[in-house]
């Protein structure tokens, strides 16, 4: 008998990966990696931690491959606003939306932005999210970007959740800055700062946010310095960004509820993920974009939350599979696999998380259910059972 971590038995297991589904098997876990994962009864290894899973679901962590998870105070008033029916670009133009975020995350400590992004990572895990991605943007000014990264480097080393940072410098234009004086430290100390912190470089470009011309300025110089490259883009309008992000290889293309037919010709060209944000459609109350010609195209089609304070108060990942389904022609397994395997990839990270595969990552779910079709109708409920990170049961 092999000594191990962790068993995991009598499962009902969704790997996500080439084979796909075990309707009665095991998982094995050592040094944080799943060792073995296979069809029937356990023969081989013994430990003293065995989960009987009989009559639940075993599937990959969720990866939320775009969130704005680090920021200060709350957004909540937003909402009467838009009830009343004012949009959410008079809402920043009158100091709300982005702006109102930035103030308070200007102002808060080092240790007050810490606290408020740990009570939303604990939520992150608690609904079956193992890794996410942050991004800054909040700070629109050195110092604030700067201690944005801090607490996204900080999370990952004590909160349990495993963050990928993202540089976001480029999320508005500063409402006290010049614009053109703003991206000179974008392409200079910007872009050295997130040589230095980040993984990937994003921009926002739309209506009340960059133009098409300094989102191209923008991306050519990380490119240029070997940043990898996503981007926010066709969310209100499709001003071009999305083909040009896909002809400079960006490893994903976040929103895309606005696609010319060139653009998605570039996407799929390009191999670039295709992110899709249906929380903001729930939220902002816009009509859902149509998945189904990606997935019908074999593109490698993610699913996120894109978690924010103002049109996507939800950490909820299993909630957007439910959107997904209901609203952007996903199968239930085509959900799943946009919120593990292709959010990884979204992330380059799929060659270590987001299936269940000998030698990955062990960020495992145990959930309260006998199929998946049971996230979907549970719309809503959080049916999440054991969290496992890293073959550590973390909650
Ligand atoms: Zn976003």
């Amino acid at each position: 008998m092999i000594s191990v971590d962790l068993i995991i038995e009598n499962a009902h297991i969704l790997t996500v990966s080439t084979h796909e589904e075990i309707a009665n098997g095991c998982v094995i876990v050592k040094n944080e990696k799943i060792l073995d994962v296979f069809e029937g009864m356990n023969k081989s290894y013994r430990s003293g931690t065995v989960i009987d899973a009989k009559g639940k679901l075993v599937i990959p962590g969720f990866v939320d491959c775009h969130t704005h998870l680090v920021h200060a105070g709350s957004r909540a008033n937003e909402l009467q606003y838009r009830l009343q029916g004012m949009s959410y670009q008079k809402i920043q133009e009158k100091g709300g939306g982005i702006y109102s975020s930035v103030r308070d995350t200007r102002a808060a400590s080092p240790e007050e932005l810490y606290q408020q992004s740990l009570e939303r990572a604990k939520l992150c895990l608690k609904h079956g999210t193992t890794t996410a991605e942050i991004k800054t943007g909040y700070g629109l000014n050195p110092a604030t970007e700067k201690k944005m990264f801090d607490v996204i480097h900080r999370l990952n080393d004590e909160s349990g959740l495993e963050t990928v940072a993202t540089f976001l410098g480029p999320h508005v234009y500063p409402d006290d800055r010049e614009p053109e004086a703003y991206m000179d430290w974008l392409l200079n100390d910007g872009l050295a700062l997130a040589k230095d912190q980040a993984e990937f470089v994003d921009i926002y470009c739309d209506i009340g946010a960059y133009t098409f011309e300094d989102t191209e300025r923008f991306l050519k110089a990380a490119k240029a310095k070997n940043i990898p490259l996503k981007i926010h883009s066709g969310q209100f309008d499709a001003l071009g960004a999305t083909g040009l992000a896909a002809d400079l290889g960006a490893v994903s293309a976040d929103h895309l509820d606005q696609v010319t037919e060139a653009e998605f010709d570039a996407l799929l060209r390009a191999g670039t993920v295709p992110v899709f944000l249906p929380g903001c459609s729930y939220y902002l109350k816009t009509t859902y974009p149509d998945a189904r010609p990606y997935l019908n195209a074999d593109m490698q089609v993610a699913l996120a939350t894109d978690y924010n304070p103002g049109t996507c108060p939800s950490l909820s990942i299993p909630m957007m599979m439910s959107l997904a389904v209901m609203h952007m022609g996903f199968t239930s397994e085509e959900a799943l696999k946009a919120v593990t395997l292709n959010a990884a990839k979204a992330l380059k990270r799929d060659k270590i998380i987001g299936s269940l595969e000998k030698g990955k990552q062990a960020d495992i779910l145990i959930c309260e259910i006998e199929g998946i079709d049971d996230i979907i109708t549970n719309f809503g409920t959080n049916l999440i059972g054991e969290i496992i990170k890293k073959g550590m049961i973390v909650s």
